[in-house]
């Protein structure tokens, strides 16, 4: 049987940015990216290789401390609870923001063609025939951005198509869910006034809401105040792992009254019903959440959220090369050609359709 080419993956959420960021001074990002360095999830070469076409892109300013280690260090034991960082000051947060949107930019010149930051869905569709890596540039977390949103008109213009008003810490705009487990996400506040009008912007920019990362209060402040598809771009089954980060069915019949979409976070944390950063996760795990979100969203309101170069992810994956592994994986549980097109790529390009439109 002649190989097929792996089936096209969009991915909802990223952390490439980040991790090339803290090589910024030893090395030329864009050149490691490009090249392969062969460290964390991601670089070009191995997204050839896994058939990653594309994805959102999250520019995350760090909170002093707190590393990626630190964290999976304060999410160990039958439950936890890992205090919210404090608010970043945009002063603060601007450089860091810039210089990651920066490495974005500079990967696309450098990359002779192969790898392209998309604003609308025409420019996403076109990448996805021509096997051009298709970026959308995101925000996690809108601490670069100020209360009168000058920022913001400013990254639309640079291209930002998708922002998640918190991570998990507070901003001027809302609150985010701290790591807890287990929890439901309704531990704080949701959006401030300034949010509301942070939500109203964005809807009129056509920028996508993100709502991985907000309290409950906040997602349904969200819910109330957005005109466009209630979009999570990397959360899983509150149902099956019951982690703060997590989304209730309530919540999912609410995704899907908008037209909204799910990505699936391959984060273990987010998987497994104890909430263990765990060795040894399944894949079968994975299609578990997959066949729940499809159970209550609808099959063309699924996607994938891998959360790579962010997270611990399953070792049957390993790195974005694992893919396909992924893919074999929902041909096998059942998923028709069709249905694989839906979930691994046209729902998330059809949702940013939408919501830029
Ligand atoms: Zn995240």
């Amino acid at each position: 049987m002649p190989s097929k080419a792996p089936t096209p993956v969009f991915d909802g959420h990223n952390d490439v940015l980040l991790r090339l960021f803290k090589k910024t001074g030893t090395s030329t990002p864009e050149n490691d990216f490009l090249l392969g360095d062969g460290e964390g999830h991601l670089d070009l070469p191995r997204m050839l290789q896994g058939g990653f076409a594309g994805g959102l892109f999250a520019v995350y300013v760090p909170s002093a401390g707190l590393t990626l280690d630190k964290l999976n260090e304060l999410m160990r034991g039958a439950d936890y609870d890992v205090p919210l960082p404090s608010l970043l000051e945009a002063a603060a947060a601007l450089p860091t923001a810039l210089a990651m949107i920066a490495i974005l930019y500079r990967i696309e010149r450098a990359s002779d063609g192969a790898f392209m930051v998309c604003r609308t869905g025409g420019e996403l569709r076109r990448c996805l025939e021509t096997g051009v890596i298709g970026a959308v540039l995101h925000m996690e977390g809108a601490e670069a951005i100020d209360p009168g949103l000058n920022a913001l008109e400013v990254f639309h213009q640079a291209g930002l198509r998708s922002l998640g008003p918190v991570w998990s810490r507070p901003t001027i705009f809302g609150h985010g869910v701290p790591f807890r487990f287990p929890s439901t996400g309704d531990t704080g506040p949701g959006l401030t006034d300034a949010g509301k009008a942070l939500v109203k912007a964005c809807n009129e920019l056509g920028v996508a809401i993100d709502l991985s990362h907000m309290t409950e209060q906040g997602f349904w402040d969200v819910a109330r105040v957005s005109t466009k598809p209630l979009i999570a771009s990397h959360s899983n089954a509150h149902a099956i792992c019951p982690h703060a980060r997590n989304l209730t069915d309530k919540q999912l019949a609410a995704i899907a009254h908008s037209g909204g979409l799910v990505g699936l976070n391959f984060a273990t944390c987010f998987l497994r019903p104890d909430g263990q950063k765990g060795e040894g996760t399944e894949i079968d795990l994975m299609l578990r959440h997959l066949d729940h979100l499809i159970a209550k969203l609808g099959v063309d309101h699924v996607g994938l959220g891998s959360d790579f170069d962010g997270a611990y992810i399953p070792e049957s994956i390993g790195d974005v090369k694992g893919l396909p592994v992924l893919v074999a994986a929902l041909r096998r549980h059942g998923y028709d050609d069709a249905t694989l097109n839906l979930l691994c790529h046209e729902n998330w390009i059809s949702v940013l359709e939408r919501t830029w439109s």
